[in-house]
Parts: structure tokens; C-alpha cells; sequence
């Protein structure tokens, strides 16, 4: 087995981190005061950032530019996702750089779904200018009425009307709503009440243009509004689109949200490692730099043990992490589909504790907006619900376990 990076990765791993040091350390919080600005001065936190905008055409000059998507002709510089892990943990470490390189959730999700199941149209139309990183796109699925955990409790009705269907309903949560330049919802809902439990939902394209389809308000994260992107409450309301919106066809949802589903996961898991890790370093430093009680609070057994907890939990994450990566390319995501799941609940987890000890070592400091913890603490809380609540993901993994030994004799 062999745990070496490779020499693509390990060149493209040293051009993200000088990127980084260079772009965008620095600018960590002039981002967050180029939103509060545009609040203060023209009265509107949603506007896209001069700053992120900026940066793309350098990160682009640098070969930093959709390295999320494997197998596209349409993006040759892409990835696998073994290979793509250990960037995409670099940019997880500051809140809003992933977005410079074009490897942001939603988009990068949305766009692997326009490649996997998009028609040659659909790709014209929306993938291309997603992936030139001109546009932006949402995803619709979760509603405030109904368990949405469970999929197949989505209420949302999606009726053929000639060669139209007419969307009726109303979504929440939904990321990246609150950006002008989002213009394409790609929207779960049901074409067939009737049909079997899971040929029931389809996915459609809507754009955010279409008359009948409403943003009502973002909703804040522990008072974070996660500006100008957003999660918002909006509301579907005899939306016509053209039928050959539909993407690949009535009854198939599950099958896309399954396809979908996987990578955006590993991605957010690699995201989180790279916050984990990042929080780590700012604990060390901290607790190297500061004395209590006559020593310093490095030295004190509390903190080392914490210190090599986190190291361990790190690093077990991240094994697990590159080795689902590893079954997604070599054996296909729905094969994977158990390590996705471990993932997915193992590593926000793990940096969820980090850095909770993180802020604890900061002392006041850590809760405040001086350090990025108590707003990364923010963001990957969500994680343990976005994407699937952990109690879903274990009982994905224990259904598994339970088939594969209740099925062998003793
Ligand atoms: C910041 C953020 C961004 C999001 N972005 C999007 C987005 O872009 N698009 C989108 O469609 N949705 C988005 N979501 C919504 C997210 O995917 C849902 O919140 C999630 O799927 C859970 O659905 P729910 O909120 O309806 O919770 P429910 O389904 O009501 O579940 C509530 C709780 O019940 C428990 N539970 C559920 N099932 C089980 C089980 N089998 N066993 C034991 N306990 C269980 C869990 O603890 C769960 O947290 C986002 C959420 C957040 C917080």
C-alpha cells in the first residue's frame, strides 16, 4: 500500500500552499470586511466580493482552477478524488477560499451532476459557464414541512403540463440562494405520488429567473448569515419550466441524488480535516505562547493529551477519508457508499472537537472574531446535519454490517 502522495498532488499541493500564504492568509478578514461594507455602504451584505473575484483569474493563471471534477473533457485539469483530497483539505482551511479555485458547495456537486446526467443542452447552458465560474447554482431539496432527512417524505410537486412541468412548493436551507449570480436550482420534488417509494422524486432544472419563484429570507447559522452566499427559505409557485428540463427523466431523483450525494460529501469531509488541522496549529501556538500558573499551558498534562488526541483523530480521519476517496475512483461511489457514510459522520466529528478545544485554549479569544475557530466551529456543526444527520449516515453503515454478517454462517 502506498501512502505517498502523487508527484501531480505533491506539485499542485506546494503551488496551493504558496497560493495561499501569498492570497490568501492575508486577505482572511478583509473578505468577512468587504461583506460587513457592502452592508454598511450600499445597504446590501449580498453583493459577490471584489476580493473573491479578484483572486479567481490568478488562481486560474496558477492551474488552481476545478480540480474537483474527474473524467470531464470539459475540465482536462480535473482530478481523481484521491488526488483532489489533500488540495481540497488546504482550502477547507480558511471559510471562503475554496470559492477562488471554482471547488465550492454547492457548485462543485451541481456541476457533477450536470456532468454525470445533464444532456448536451443542459451542459451548454449551465455547466459550462459554472465551471468559467461565471455563474452559480443551488440546490434544492430540503422543505421545512416534512422530515427531509428521509428523502422520500419531499412534498414538493413537480406536474407535466404538455411540454411543461409546473413546480409547486417550498424549500429551505438552501446554499448559495442568496447569491446574485446563483442562477440555476437544481430542485428535487415528486412527478408521481403513486410510484414505488423511490421512483417517486425527480430533479429539475430551474432557472432563478423563472416568474413564480421566490427567495423569502436567509436563514442564519448561530447568527452567521454566511453571506453573500446564503441559505435561504424559498418558495415554488407554478414554476414553468420546458420539459426538457427533467434531467434524466421522471421517477430517476434517488439515482441523481445518490450520484450527487457522494462526492459533495467527501468534499465537505476534506474540507473539515483541513479546519481540524488548521485548528490544531492555532491551538499549539497558542498554548506554546501563553503561561499560567507559572508554566506554560503547553507543559500542563491536560493540553498535551489534547494536543496528541487531536493528532490522532486527525490523522485517522484523514486515512479514512483518502481511502473512500480511493473507492469512489477505482470502485465507484456506490460501492463506497460505507466509507462515504464514515466519513461523513467521523470527520466533522473530529473537527467539531478540535475545535472546541481549539477555542477552549484561546480562552476568550477563541470565541470571538479575532481567530476564524467560533465561526468555523459554526459552519462545521451544520456539517453533522447537512448532507444527511449523523444517526442517518451510522444507520446507512450498521444496515450494511448487519447484511454482510447476518448473511454468513458460523
Ligand atoms: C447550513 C446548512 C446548509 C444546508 N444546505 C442545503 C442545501 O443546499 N440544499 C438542501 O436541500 N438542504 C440543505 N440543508 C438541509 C440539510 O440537508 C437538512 O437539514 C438535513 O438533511 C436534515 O433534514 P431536516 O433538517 O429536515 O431534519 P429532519 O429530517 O427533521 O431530522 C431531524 C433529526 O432527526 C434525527 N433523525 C433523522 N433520521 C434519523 C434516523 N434514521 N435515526 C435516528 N435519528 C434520526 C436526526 O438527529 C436529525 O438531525 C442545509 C442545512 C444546513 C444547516
Amino acid at each position: 500500500m502506498d501512502f505517498d502522495y502523487s508527484p501531480r498532488t505533491k506539485q499542485l499541493q506546494a503551488r496551493l500552499l504558496a497560493f495561499m500564504d501569498q492570497h490568501i492568509y492575508p486577505n482572511e478578514q478583509a473578505f468577512h470586511q468587504e461583506v460587513d461594507r457592502n452592508g454598511r455602504e450600499q445597504g446590501n451584505r449580498w453583493m459577490p466580493t471584489e476580493l473573491i473575484e479578484r483572486l479567481k483569474p490568478l488562481a486560474r493563471d496558477e492551474g488552481l482552477w476545478n480540480l474537483f471534477l474527474p473524467r470531464s473533457s470539459r475540465a482536462p485539469e480535473g482530478l481523481s478524488n484521491l488526488d483532489y483530497a489533500p488540495l481540497c483539505e488546504i482550502m477547507g482551511r480558511v471559510s471562503w477560499a475554496a470559492e477562488v479555485f471554482n471547488c465550492s458547495a454547492p457548485d462543485t456537486g451541481n456541476m457533477e451532476t450536470l456532468e454525470r446526467y445533464g444532456t448536451e443542452e443542459h451542459k451548454q447552458r449551465w455547466l459550462e459557464p459554472l465551471l468559467r465560474g461565471e455563474i452559480r447554482s443551488a440546490f434544492a431539496m430540503t422543505e421545512p414541512a416534512v422530515a427531509s432527512s428521509d428523502a422520500t417524505n419531499i412534498e414538493t410537486r413537480i406536474e407535466r403540463d404538455g411540454e411543461q412541468y409546473v413546480i409547486n412548493g417550498r424549500k429551505w436551507w438552501i446554499s448559495g440562494a442568496g447569491d446574485p449570480r446563483c442562477q440555476v436550482y437544481i430542485t428535487m420534488g415528486k412527478t408521481d405520488f403513486d410510484a414505488p417509494r423511490h421512483a417517486q422524486q425527480s430533479m429539475i432544472l430551474v432557472p432563478a429567473d423563472t416568474p413564480g419563484l421566490t427567495v423569502l429570507r436567509p436563514l442564519p447559522v448561530f447568527g452567521y448569515d454566511d453571506a453573500p452566499h446564503g441559505h435561504c427559505e424559498m418558495v415554488f409557485e407554478n414554476v414553468r419550466v420546458p420539459a426538457s428540463n427533467i434531467l434524466l427523466g421522471e421517477g430517476r431523483g434517488f439515482e441523481i441524488a445518490q450520484g450527487r450525494l457522494g462526492p459533495g460529501r467527501i468534499h465537505h469531509c476534506m474540507r473539515a480535516i483541513g479546519v481540524a488541522e488548521r485548528a490544531l496549529e492555532l491551538m499549539v501556538q497558542r498554548l506554546t505562547s501563553r503561561i499560567a500558573f507559572g508554566k506554560r499551558l503547553s507543559d500542563q498534562g491536560v493540553w498535551r493529551e489534547r494536543i496528541a488526541e487531536s493528532r490522532i483523530r486527525i490523522d485517522t480521519a484523514r486515512l479514512l477519508t483518502l481511502k473512500a476517496a480511493y473507492m469512489m475512483d477505482t470502485a465507484g461511489n456506490k460501492v463506497a457508499q460505507s466509507e462515504i457514510a464514515m466519513i461523513k459522520v467521523l470527520a466533522p466529528n473530529v473537527a467539531q472537537q478540535v475545535l472546541d478545544w481549539a477555542i477552549q485554549a484561546h480562552g476568550a479569544a477563541g470565541v470571538s472574531d479575532d481567530f476564524p475557530l467560533a465561526y468555523q466551529w459554526a459552519g462545521n456543526r451544520t456539517l453533522r446535519l447537512a448532507d444527511g444527520p449523523d444517526e442517518v449516515h451510522r444507520n446507512a453503515i450498521a444496515k450494511l454490517e448487519i447484511a454482510r454478517f447476518s448473511s454468513t454462517t458460523s
